[in-house]
């Protein structure tokens, strides 16, 4: 029990009961649905590594209930999803469709065919992976793997897959893992160029280091959180390049929709005809998505995402008797399922669309944020609400996609930076004292949003004034407990928590062994040169030749003027030394380290050089404070 959180405050209250008088609490049709076809649980609800740590602990999640009454703390609206998405067991989609939800952040799906079953999507870890396939084989008998999919490249869709294909059988190739075009070179390059700082930002966006409880954590929206356990990655053996692609898997034949560049930008969806069964990867979920993720990443595309979604209508609409997705519970009827998408794709393309109208009348990311209103069918959905994605930041990533960071007023082109800033501002204001005790006449009145920014800057101007931080802390606490979005609670208790008991680092994982291993050659200079230290490596400059001995590919590696290029083209001049290496060895290069087995021709101090120039990314870098 953290006893430095606090209740909940009047305004904060006040908002929660808007809240219920307004959304239709009254309809359970997602709670019948989230339900419909229980086949059973894993009980107790702990997955655990080899080394008995856990890594998934659906039990901790129990006081959830079933979605009655929220607690003060916590949007009625959030709890609600919650309550939704910590329901765990496997379901039956469709007879020879099953789904194991809640032992992860994603679902696993499982199809049976002629020989045994097919995993669409086997989890984010190996462990809750296998703990899934498990709870499946316990009521669906002992079948073998047949297939596997990936719909898209997030490491929740692949990142177990070691958990359910046997390692025996991942080297036979005997087993089709069948992905989207372009699959592995997204899965690895979106977690390893700038993986340091999103698995840092991850641990806030998911809440990793709150407790769990009404004060604490309560789920991300998408699903509870992710796990943390092994995450591994098996290329695919058979790519998807084109809409309507089929493919018999084990007796069951499979159309494809491709979908890159919308929520991943390598995805795709895959309609069963004879079931009648759309997936839709991660295309319609039970929530507003993201458009960017608040831990940060690319800016996805709206406009396309929403057209993918005429295009299943229009595909397979006519034939549907059941929609799944890689997230939270299916939709069953013709009707209902292409209602939903329907009104999925008017929330993705209405936000795109809307946002781009006010940018041409000049409006900027933060105003539009503000005057962005659904319309009322949107308003009143349950699953277009932002439990994962927000209007507020989603309109923001749009203005960013399109017109990028700066606002086009100069008196914003040039800012101090957050330290300068602060110190300026608190000058300005009086003094830090000063601006405390007015922030509290502002925390008084509910102003959560006017006090986080104010003792911002005082924090950033003096990190050690400590009625500065706990102030703060209170308010990015009322702020979580405001929050429907299950991101942005997870956001405002990390900074809280922060800021009382001092950094929590970075809580996961970043890129396993597995996935490095998967990086192109390319991928691997790439990785080296953002590690480079420029300044510290100004003045040096090694020139080397590397050798794959196994592709015979051959690459010159220039360092110079604090920057490391590559290229593919023979060069005349001489290097300082040729590395003859395997390509399999790369990956130690791409960490940093001396690849096993590396033969050096030439100045043998070369490639130390080289190394000595890099730096290392930092994971527990500080957010909320200087
Ligand atoms: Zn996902």
């Amino acid at each position: 029990m953290d006893i430095t959180q606090k209740p909940a405050t009047e305004p904060v209250i006040a908002q929660h009961e808007q809240t219920l008088k307004t959304l239709p609490f009254h309809d359970r049709q997602d709670f019948e649905d989230a339900r419909r076809g229980f086949l059973g649980a894993l009980a107790p609800s702990d997955v655990r590594a080899a080394d008995g740590r856990v890594v998934w602990d659906g039990d901790s999640y129990r006081f959830l209930g079933d979605g009655d009454e929220a607690p003060e703390t916590v949007n009625p609206s959030l709890w609600r999803q919650s309550c939704l998405t910590a329901i765990q067991g496997l379901f039956e989609v469709v007879p020879g469709i099953y789904q194991v939800r809640g032992l992860d952040l994603s679902n696993m799906t499982l199809v049976e065919g002629e020989r045994g079953v097919i995993v669409i999507d086997p989890l984010l870890s190996a462990e809750t992976a296998a703990a899934a396939l498990g709870l499946y084989r316990e009521h669906r008998g002992d079948r073998p793997i047949t297939g596997i999919v990936y719909t898209h490249s997030h490491a929740d869709h692949f990142g177990g897959v070691r958990g359910v294909l046997p390692m025996a059988d991942a080297e036979a190739g005997d087993v089709p893992i069948v992905a989207p075009a372009g699959f592995t070179g997204h899965a690895v390059s979106e977690n390893v160029y700038a993986g340091t700082a999103m698995a840092r930002r991850s641990g806030y966006m998911y809440g990793a280091a709150l407790e769990r409880g009404p004060r604490g954590q309560v789920g991300a929206g998408l699903g509870q959180t992710v796990s943390t356990g092994a995450v591994g990655l098996v290329p695919p053996t058979v790519e998807i390049t084109a809409t309507g692609e089929e493919q018999i898997l084990d007796g069951v034949r499979v159309v494809f929709q491709m979908a890159p560049g919308s929520e991943a930008p390598a995805e795709m969806h895959l309609y069963l005809p004879e079931r009648r069964a759309l997936c839709i990867a991660e295309n319609a979920t039970h929530v507003l998505h993201n458009i960017l993720t608040i831990r940060g990443a690319l800016v996805r595309d709206s406009r396309v995402w929403a057209g993918y979604l005429t295009e299943a209508i229009d595909l397979f609409g006519a034939d549907l008797e059941v929609l799944f997705a890689s997230h939270h519970w299916p939709i069953w009827g013709r009707e209902r399922a292409v209602e939903f998408l329907g009104l999925q794709r008017d929330l993705y393309a209405y936000l795109h669309d809307q946002t781009v109208r006010m940018i041409n009348q000049g409006l900027t990311g933060p105003e539009i944020a503000e005057a962005m209103v659904l319309p009322p069918a949107l308003e009143r959905a349950w699953h277009t609400r932002g439990y994962y994605g927000s209007v507020s930041h989603n309109v923001r990533a749009i203005y960013q996609r399109y017109m990028g960071w700066y606002d086009g007023n100069p008196a914003r082109l040039w800012p101090h930076p957050p330290v300068e800033a602060g110190r300026r501002y608190v000058a300005f204001m009086g003094g830090a004292d000063a601006v405390v005790a007015k922030a509290r006449e502002s925390f008084a009145d509910g102003d959560f949003r006017w006090v986080a920014e104010v003792l911002g800057h005082v924090v950033f101007a003096e990190p050690d004034h400590e009625a500065a931080r706990e102030l703060l802390a209170d308010t990015f606490e009322q702020l979580g407990y405001g929050a429907e979005n299950g991101t942005w609670r997870c956001a405002y208790l990390s900074g809280a928590h922060e800021l009382r008991h001092g950094g929590f680092g970075t809580p996961t994982a970043t890129a396993s062994p597995d996935m490095l291993a998967q990086l192109s050659a390319e991928q691997v200079f790439d990785s080296l040169a953002i590690r480079v230290n420029g300044p510290r490596s100004w003045d040096e400059r090694v020139v080397l030749d590397l050798v794959l001995t196994d592709t015979g590919a051959r690459y010159r590696v220039v360092l110079r003027n604090g920057v490391l290029t590559y290229t593919k083209a023979p060069q005349a001049d001489p290097a300082d030394a040729m590395l003859l290496l395997p390509a399999g060895a790369l990956a130690a290069l791409a960490i940093g380290g001396t690849p096993p087995g590396i033969e050096v021709d030439g100045d043998t101090s070369a490639l130390g050089r080289l190394l000595a120039t890099l730096d290392a990314p930092d994971p527990d870098f500080a957010i909320v404070t200087p």
